[in-house]
């Protein structure tokens, strides 16, 4: 079930040299079996491993760093990690934070989204990588969880790397989920723009009400010109269906908010196909927020993408020195959407994730007094019933 995934599996796979024999590695080369796999000899960036003929390039030339991000969402590193996999999200100073722990399974996504801020954050290693030692994912997480029994942990494994895009490779799903739902206080959000569900419905037996599943959406305007090779909203709409009958809550972020002709209509119309599918009930969270970025990414984005309008529009540097819509604008659309959501149902638990603390005042009512407000959405022990799965979807 779900759509067909060809396009955005790799055309190469470097396999380096500690991870040849991992059993995630031979699960991978197992499914592409169209794919040149290349067994590395050493550690290293594979994108220097490319021929000229590979590159399009005649030797002694060299790829631009716009180009190479874009070679490098062809080619797949399979390696192992060696840094301390859960982190605190960085957040971003002056704006609130919602306490979210990451842990990344690998980095870089093959989808291809005008915004991402991958294209800059990547721009130097941009290979796409999968962790083959997921083991000790889980282990970080199990001895942190231990640590402090008494505090409920919510972990997301979206930042760096799309949560379920290469879960038709990986099924990293069968081993996170279930060993998550044997944790008693630990919550896992897998967050994505992919519609790959079909191991999670197989897991309503295991997940033990523990994860939640959540898509980043948008007015249809936005995802279809500036979300290359998603899911389209209605997909992921259809994929939500599949595991709130299994049993799953979900989560919706509208992020980022975007400015066009006609948003306030696009955005009531997304919010409508939601809900009109999925029940209130079943959602964990939804966050809004609007659209910013570096200001190296104005220009990633314009010589990658010369046909969006996501780089131009009323926008300043705020303190954080990311770029956003200038205040009016910005409150305007996160007022709107705000009030959309909580048209559905008024006690919808929204929030708004990379904002300030005057948009809270403005669009709540007040900011989040020392993470009460955030820590009743996202840390609340008194957690909604797990919902009964309801047989295939
Ligand atoms: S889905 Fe997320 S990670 Fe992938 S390209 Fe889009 S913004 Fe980047």
């Amino acid at each position: 079930m779900g759509r067909d995934r060809s396009h955005i599996h790799p055309d190469i796979v470097f396999v380096s040299p500690e991870a040849k024999d991992d059993a995630l590695t031979r699960r991978v080369i197992e499914r592409l079996p169209d794919a040149d796999i290349r067994y590395l000899s050493r550690d290293g960036d594979p994108l220097s491993e490319l021929s000229p003929d590979e590159t399009g390039l005649s030797s002694g030339q060299e790829l631009s760093e716009v180009d190479r991000f874009t070679a490098g969402k062809r080619l797949l590193l399979l390696t192992r990690y060696k840094g301390s996999w859960l982190k605190a999200c960085p957040g971003t100073s002056s704006h609130v934070c919602c306490n979210l722990w990451i842990v990344n399974p690998g980095e870089g996504c093959p989808l291809d989204c005008t915004y991402c801020y991958l294209q800059s954050y990547l721009k130097r290693n941009p290979t796409l990588k999968l962790y083959t030692n997921t083991a000790e994912l889980l282990e970080a997480i199990g001895e942190r969880a231990s640590q402090n029994p008494d505090r409920l942990y919510r972990v997301g494994t979206g930042e760096l790397i799309d949560s379920l895009v290469w879960d038709d490779l990986t099924d990293f799903t069968r081993e996170i989920v279930p060993f998550i739902g044997s944790l008693p206080n630990v919550i896992l959000e897998l967050k994505s723009k992919d519609d790959c569900v079909d191991n999670l419905v197989d897991l309503r037996d295991t997940h033990n009400g523990n994860t939640v599943v959540s898509w980043s959406v948008n007015a249809r305007e936005v995802s279809e010109k500036d979300e290359a090779a998603t899911a389209t909203l209605d997909e992921r709409i259809a994929a939500a269906e599949r595991v709130v009958a299994a049993g799953y809550r979900v989560g919706f972020h509208f992020d980022p908010l975007v400015f066009f002709d006609g948003w306030e209509e696009g955005y009531q119309e997304a919010v409508e196909s939601i809900f009109s599918r999925i029940p209130s009930t079943a959602v964990a969270w939804v966050s809004v927020s609007s659209l910013r970025y570096q200001p190296d990414m104005q220009r990633i984005m314009m010589e990658r993408f010369p046909d969006s309008s996501l780089p131009f529009g009323e926008q300043f540097q705020s303190k954080d020195s990311k770029l956003r819509y200038v205040q009016p604008i910005r409150f305007k659309m996160l007022r709107f959407v705000w009030e959309q959501l909580k048209s559905v149902r008024e006690d919808m638990p929204v929030y708004m994730c990379m904002e300030s603390s005057a948009a809270w005042r403005s669009i709540n009512g007040g900011a989040p007094v020392a993470g009460s407000e955030l820590a009743e959405v996202f840390t609340r022990r008194g957690r909604l019933p797990i919902l009964p799965s309801s047989g295939p979807a």
